[in-house]
């Protein structure tokens, strides 16, 4: 079967837009570049455009398009941004959020499964993003000290709660995401600093897999 990938994208982005999850000219335009197909294992590449989550190895999976573009929309990121992201998996989610902080930017991705995060990484130079992204593998639920303070923050991952350290290594005016709650259900919150205030919101309902390390589930 020969699928035409542009068109697969085209089409996906368009029913994003459609579907209100995506609305801001930069997100549209990094959700039609960053070729997807690329992060998905081989067999799965057919169904690479389809609005699902994919297996990626190891257990884990791939963010549904919807839900990467939820987040980059209330993420709110800016051209020469810092990000971390917590949970790097295939690096598409890191790929997107890079084409919109661009290279006066750069995003650090840590990622706890070392395969994962080696695969995560060829992915990205596939993608020609290997001087915007830095995939690194490592517990994220305690941040990347070396690194901070960020502009933003995203967590891929279900979370018990907030893990403190995120908090801190966050910038003034800063602004985080995380799914949290419980270990197959959760609810998106966003966190926004301003001075000694945390501005606190809940995005409504969401499923992830389960953060691991220091501040995740005690299960593994
Ligand atoms: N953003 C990814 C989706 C990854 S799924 C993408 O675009 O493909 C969530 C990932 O979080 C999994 O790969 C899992 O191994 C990773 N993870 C779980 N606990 C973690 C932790 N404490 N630190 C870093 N990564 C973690």
């Amino acid at each position: 079967m020969h699928l035409d990938f542009e068109l697969e994208r085209n089409k996906l982005v368009e029913s994003l837009l459609r579907r209100g999850y995506i609305s801001k000219p930069e997100v549209i335009k990094a959700m039609m570049k960053v070729p997807r197909h690329i992060f998905v294992p081989k067999d799965i590449e057919p169904y690479a455009y389809h609005d699902c989550p994919q297996q990626i190895g190891e257990g884990q999976t791939i963010s549904a398009p919807h839900m990467v573009g939820i987040m980059v929309e209330r993420l709110d990121l800016q051209p020469g941004q810092k990000v971390l992201e917590v949970g790097g998996g295939s690096g598409y989610h890191a790929a997107v959020v890079a084409e919109i902080v661009g290279k006066e930017g750069h995003v650090y991705s840590i990622e706890y499964v070392e395969a994962l995060a080696k695969r995560g990484r060829e992915n990205i130079k596939k993608a020609g993003l290997g001087d915007i992204v830095t995939i690194i593998h490592g517990d994220g639920s305690e941040g990347l000290k070396e690194h901070a303070p960020y502009d933003r923050i995203f967590v891929t991952c279900a979370s018990p709660d907030v893990p403190p350290p995120l908090l801190e290594q966050l910038k003034d005016r800063g602004k985080l995401l995380i799914p949290a709650g419980g270990r197959r259900y959760q609810t998106l919150i966003y966190y926004e600093k301003k001075g000694k205030k945390i501005i606190r919101k809940d995005y409504g309902g969401c499923v992830f897999v389960p953060l691991r390390g220091k501040y995740g589930f005690k299960l593994f």
